[in-house]
């Protein structure tokens, strides 16, 4: 490709690293960025870069420091944030923005879902629902259910939580994607009776859904957040073709 404009990828899922390889292999230059909440994360390829901005001022200023043509938000859709922060960013400084987020997940027939809009009403829904909870809704999400004390969590999430925690607690460290023998395994040995979990979307993590369906367990289900309004595709495909249309010169 002619040209030297970069493209920014907020990351932080598999969307993200998909786009990132995609351009790179079209040499398309491209800086991703990851916010430095995993120990480990796992990298996209070509250049990375960790850490916060310093909100939509500071990232303002980064897209004029580094000549960014683009901007892609592909962060997870439960990244509030920063999704505010790129769509304040790109406006103010005239830089195009996409976001690219997988679809949520829809229940079909013989699911029990609950549907809740936050963490805190997820945990006020659990005890009429359940007495041994599997809870995927990562580890920052541990604190709404603190305060259930004669619950028992079983918590999946990639690093050790923090406090505050709920007392009944084992966890489970590990990184998806998961198959649906596995998690009906674990939903069997553990004797769990409810699953919570956010509305992350995507193919990686789903497999626990089904698990549940098969095994007649209800879902408590915490609906996406609301972002800004910007435009957004939900495949990489389309967010390529919508950045190669931006900064390849004619
Ligand atoms: P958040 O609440 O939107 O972000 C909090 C702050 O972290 C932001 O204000 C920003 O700091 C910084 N940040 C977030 N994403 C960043 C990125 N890609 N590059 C640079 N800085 C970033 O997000 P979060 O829920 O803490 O999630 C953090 C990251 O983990 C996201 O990138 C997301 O894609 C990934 N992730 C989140 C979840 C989830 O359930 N929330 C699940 C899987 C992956 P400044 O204001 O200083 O710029």
């Amino acid at each position: 490709m002619d040209g030297s404009a970069t493209v920014l990828v907020l990351g932080g899922t598999a969307e993200a690293r998909a786009l990132a390889a995609a351009l790179v292999e079209r040499g398309v230059p491209v800086v991703s960025s990851l916010a430095g909440r995993v120990a480990r994360p796992r990298l996209p390829e070509g250049e990375v870069r960790i850490g916060g901005f310093g909100g939509p001022g500071g990232l303002a200023t980064w897209l004029a420091d580094h000549d960014v043509a683009a901007v892609v938000d592909a962060t997870h859709p439960f990244a509030e944030r920063i999704g505010t922060s790129a769509a304040v960013a790109t406006e103010r400084g005239g830089v195009p923005l996409l976001r690219l987020q997988r679809p949520g997940w829809q229940a079909g027939p013989g699911d029990d879902w609950h549907w809740v809009d936050s963490l805190d009403e997820a945990a006020a829904g659990v005890p009429a629902l359940g007495e041994r909870v599997f809870l995927t809704s990562g580890r920052q999400g541990l604190a709404a259910f603190a305060g259930l004390t004669t619950t028992w969590f079983l918590a999946r999430c990639v690093d050790p939580p923090e406090p505050p925690l709920p007392p009944r607690l084992e966890v489970l460290l590990s990184r998806g994607p998961y198959r649906l023998a596995d998690e009906s395994a674990l939903l069997r040995e553990h004797r769990v009776d409810v699953v919570v979990t956010k509305d992350s979307g995507g193919e990686l993590t789903r497999a626990k859904l089904v698990a549940a369906r098969e095994l007649g367990l209800p879902v408590i289900v915490v609906r996406r957040p609301l972002r800004p309004a910007v435009p957004e595709v939900t495949d990489v495909d389309s967010a390529l073709n919508w950045v190669v249309a931006r900064v390849t010169q004619p």
